[in-house]
């Protein structure tokens, strides 16, 4: 008889270097509180039965609706003062996948890839056609003023004039340094059937060009499960697009024989640094291993398996 593995969820809030202020224990607390408390929601699912693709969604949900992380409200800003944002989800059982990009009026970006998933026989919608297909499935729509903070204002003035930026004055306002900080939120699972399930959501990058699409609701790229592990990336997207980094860790472990360990370290610490990439990633795979690797100074990031007392949080390099 084979046991299965206990189930477990990992999230990440983005990986970055740190900031040129004083480190500010406050808010290390406050974001890892923040994970803590959506890890406890997922791993509460997954102990009660519940699956991958569920615990991935409400994880995803409730760290969009965070204004600390760069997803949902809290977005950051487009060159033009607007909001883009991006998600997508992956279900490794069925290789069933939604997207949606490039969308400034559904509340919740995640909840809309799951619908393009289930309803219909779609990969990835955009823009104002994303936005109606939501609408028409009764997901709540808002003005996009809902997405903006006035810290992520306050970083696209400091974006845009990077002259005004004097070293070691910076706000000290977060572990990170929100100009080198991509907030992304994520999460994998692997629950107690042993299926796997990826989710991401994304306000982009700080001053990105309207109309730039990152590699997060590309399957592939920055999300993807099948049988053999889930992925959730972070960082900048447009080298995890060249290399497809999210797809190409599970093939390395499939084609290569790679543990899950070596296939996202190579990944993250040797491939993506040679191009430049920046960033990390979350992973889990069908023996409930987990890994968490960054190539930056620092990731939001934590994992809690369903036998767990407590959850495991961190935001710089151990
Ligand atoms: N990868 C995301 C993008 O390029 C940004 C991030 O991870 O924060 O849109």
């Amino acid at each position: 008889m084979t046991t299965r593995p206990v189930p477990v969820i990992a999230i990440h809030g983005g990986a970055g270097s740190r900031g040129p202020g004083e480190f500010d224990p406050n808010i290390e607390t406050a974001y890892r509180d923040a994970l803590a408390e959506v890890l406890r929601a997922g791993r509460q699912l997954l102990a009660d039965g519940g699956n991958a693709l569920d615990a991935v969604s409400l994880a995803v949900d409730l760290l969009e609706d965070c204004p600390l992380f760069n997803a949902g409200h809290g977005a950051v800003f487009t060159r033009d003062g607007t909001h883009e944002l991006d998600a997508a989800v992956m279900d490794g059982a069925t290789l069933r996948a939604g997207a949606v990009a490039c969308v400034s009026r559904i509340r919740r970006p995640l909840r809309a890839a799951r619908a393009v998933m289930e309803h219909s026989k779609h990969v990835l919608l955009v823009g104002a056609g994303a936005e109606a297909f939501a609408e028409a499935f009764g997901l709540e729509l808002v003005e996009p003023e809902y997405f903006s903070t006035e810290l992520r204002r306050e970083q696209l003035r400091r974006a845009q004039a990077p002259a005004l930026l004097v070293p070691g004055q910076g706000a000290a306002v977060s572990p990170l340094d929100d100009e080198l900080k991509h907030g992304t939120v994520g999460a994998v699972a692997l629950d107690a059937r042993g299926h796997l399930a990826a989710a991401t959501s994304t306000g982009g990058v700080t001053n990105k060009l309207p109309g730039r699409v990152g590699d997060l609701p590309l399957i592939g790229a920055g999300t993807y499960a099948n049988r053999v592990a889930a992925i959730s990336c972070t960082g900048t997207g447009e080298y995890f697009i060249r290399y497809a980094v999210a797809h190409d860790v599970c093939a390395r472990i499939a084609y290569g024989g790679l543990t899950l360990q070596a296939a996202t370290e190579h990944v993250v610490m040797e491939v993506l640094p040679a191009i430049g990439g920046a960033g990390g990633l979350i992973a889990v795979d069908a023996y409930g291993n987990v890994s968490l690797p960054f190539n930056t100074e620092g990731m939001y990031r934590g994992y809690m398996r369903a036998d767990d007392p407590a959850p495991w949080t961190a935001c710089l390099a151990d």
